[in-house]
């Protein structure tokens, strides 16, 4: 499997597409999900490129998780979630539709269900 360097969210990383941006370090952004599944519905990319969890280097991997969780423990407070839905695609029968690596992280609260 190949990275295309065309992809939506390398757009997304070189500022050619406009985003909601949360959060910013040298190696990971993190977004707001344009079609969020919850309020507050957040994407957490690394900046270099990789497709997806079967290819990213492990350094990547931990930056990335970090700050989900950043993401996560900010969500509680600033959306009062109740609990938070942390998940991450890989290829096309995974349910990947954007081929750069991103973890998704989503507020919940009890009896909400995620829009579809
Ligand atoms: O994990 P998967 O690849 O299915 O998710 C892709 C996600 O990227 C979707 O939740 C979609 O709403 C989001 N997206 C986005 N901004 C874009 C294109 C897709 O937030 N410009």
């Amino acid at each position: 499997m190949t990275y295309d360097p065309n992809n939506i969210f390398a757009k997304i990383l070189r500022g050619e597409i406009p985003s909601h941006r949360v959060y910013e370090d040298d190696k990971v952004l993190a977004f707001l999900d344009i079609m969020p599944r919850a309020t507050g519905h957040t994407l957490v990319i690394p900046k270099a490129p990789s497709r997806n969890l079967l290819d990213v280097a492990p350094e990547d991997l931990d930056a990335v998780m970090a700050v989900a969780q950043r993401i996560a423990r900010a969500q509680l407070g600033v959306f009062e979630a109740e609990g938070i839905t942390v998940t991450q695609h890989n290829e096309h029968a995974g349910g990947q539709e954007v081929f750069h690596l991103h973890v998704h992280v989503i507020p919940r609260r009890l009896g909400v269900e995620l829009r579809p």
